[in-house]
């Protein structure tokens, strides 16, 4: 039987996009259907406004600390529609690249919200079209808890484009996102309080990193209140009343929540089709990103695994591999995944966290770290330190995890990332010759274990 395509993808954003040009480079009919926007969340509504946004946070502590190195900075106000609207100049650019992509790769770009008929019809609008696979990257969505005045407050979709910048904000929420936000608030001059239900933010973080994150948001100002939630937001005109469950009240300009991101799978008619999916509304999918419907494949947000942008596009490379090329099949290694929390400082990490080293090969390991006050900060005197850390397997000698807090920790793992990646030894890193001076040579000169 012969369909309108080989491949027909629904979403345009990281990982959809990406499927679909290596797939029609590999020689297959692909069109994508795309509801919204070009580029999907990462490039309107996340890491790349938010990270826009945390350059502009930090403008005020660089004229701060530049009075220490001889300049002094007439501090202008902070003038929010300036850095919001060139935020979104830049965003429209990148949805025009994307588009030029696409149309490139020979995609056809289908406007318009896809729902699957049967596994072999998408409809758009008054159109069907057929295809021989189908591959779901529709990624997630922001959702506020059922609590009562949930109306007003606004998700991170919403913060990218607000009217008028807060003088207060509460971020509701402990993930990376919400720490991000809180951080930006926080540096464009809004008092900030960031609420979070649980003891310490950032689970699934090393602990001590967590803990230090959390000293230094405090030094900057950040009201932390753990072990708190929210019973009822109400508004008085502009203005946000918060009862909390402690019976303390809040009052604000801005209630943002982070509390989490939900696989979008509603109406997409995969339960027509038969698609399983998991409790959170998930596509669940094997090893090779296949779901319960065998021409109907699936990746990024909306199977709920990691969610971050390049494991997203690293799963479409699969896709466009597994189905268009004769090479072995391939699949994302979920172990090893680098990642960056842009808050202030920085926290990046990879690999096993302390605690889960301890817990999988007990006595054997040994901690290694380093906790100072960055270079910079001695002529400054800003209250600010740089923590980075290596947990190591004794008997094998292997980095399984390097954690770091502190400017660029970002950038600085990335590079530690590709050493564990090719399974790297401490007496590797010992071996390599430091960056002088640098905070990274920190992580080749590590030479007793902290704890073992
Ligand atoms: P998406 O990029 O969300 O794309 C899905 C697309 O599908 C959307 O364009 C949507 O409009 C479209 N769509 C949905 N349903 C339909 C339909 N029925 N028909 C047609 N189109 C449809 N990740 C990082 O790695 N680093 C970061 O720093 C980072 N920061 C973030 C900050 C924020 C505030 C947020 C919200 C996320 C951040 N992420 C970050 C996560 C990252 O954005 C996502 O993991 C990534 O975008 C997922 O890609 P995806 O292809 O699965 O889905």
């Amino acid at each position: 039987m012969s369909y309108d395509y080989d491949l027909f993808v629904i979403g345009a954003g990281s990982g959809g996009v990406r499927a679909a040009r290596m797939s029609a480079g590999n020689g297959a009919r692909v069109a994508v259907a795309e509801g919204t926007y070009l580029g999907g969340t990462c490039v309107n509504v996340g890491c790349v406004p938010k990270k826009l946004f945390v350059y502009g946070s930090h403008f005020a502590e660089d004229a701060e600390d530049a009075r220490a190195y001889g300049w002094d900075f007439e501090g202008g106000p902070f003038d929010w529609p300036r850095l919001r609207d060139n935020k979104t100049r830049e965003i429209e650019r990148l949805n025009g690249i994307y588009r030029n992509l696409l149309d490139g790769a020979g995609v056809d770009i289908k406007w318009g919200r896809a729902v699957l008929e049967d596994p072999h019809h998408v409809r758009i609008g008054d159109e069907i079209f057929s295809t021989a696979s189908v591959l779901i990257a529709t990624g997630s969505w922001p959702t506020v808890p059922d609590l009562p005045g949930r109306e007003h407050a606004i998700t991170s979709n919403e913060a990218f484009y607000l009217e008028r910048f807060p003088e207060r904000a509460v971020v509701v929420g402990g993930g990376y996102i919400g720490v991000e936000f809180a951080g930006i608030f926080a540096g464009l001059g809004a008092r900030t309080t960031l609420i979070y239900r649980g003891a310490m933010f950032l689970r699934g973080f090393d602990d001590e990193i967590r803990e230090f994150v959390a000293a230094e948001l405090d030094k900057k100002g950040i009201d932390l209140r753990f072990s708190t939630q929210v019973e009822s937001i109400a508004a008085h005109g502009d203005a946000r009343h918060l009862e909390l469950d402690s019976g303390a009240t809040l009052d604000t300009d801005l209630v943002l929540y982070a509390t989490g991101r939900t696989p979008n799978t509603r109406g997409l008619g995969l339960e027509t089709v038969g698609v399983a999916l998991n409790e959170r509304g998930g596509v669940l999918v094997d090893e090779f990103y296949r779901t319960s419907v065998g021409n109907v494949y699936a990746i990024g947000d909306v199977i709920d695994r990691e969610q971050l942008t390049p494991v997203a596009i690293a799963e479409g490379m699969c896709i466009a591999n597994n189905l268009f090329t004769d090479k072995p099949k391939r699949t994302v290694d979920y172990d090893l995944i680098p990642t960056a929390v842009f808050c202030q400082p920085n926290i990046g990490t990879v690999g096993l966290t302390e605690a889960a080293a301890r817990e999988r090969f007990g006595s054997d390991v040994d901690v290694f770290g380093a906790d100072f006050k960055p270079m910079k900060h001695t002529l400054t005197g800003r209250d600010e330190r740089t923590l980075m850390k290596l947990v190591v397997r004794r008997s094998d000698d292997r980095v399984i995890g390097a954690h770091m807090v502190g400017p660029e920790a970002g950038e600085i793992i990335q590079g530690l990332a590709v050493a564990m990646t090719a399974g790297a030894t401490k007496e590797q890193f010992d071996r390599t010759i430091g960056i002088h001076p640098t905070a990274a040579e920190e992580f080749v000169t590590m030479r007793q274990p902290r704890s073992r």
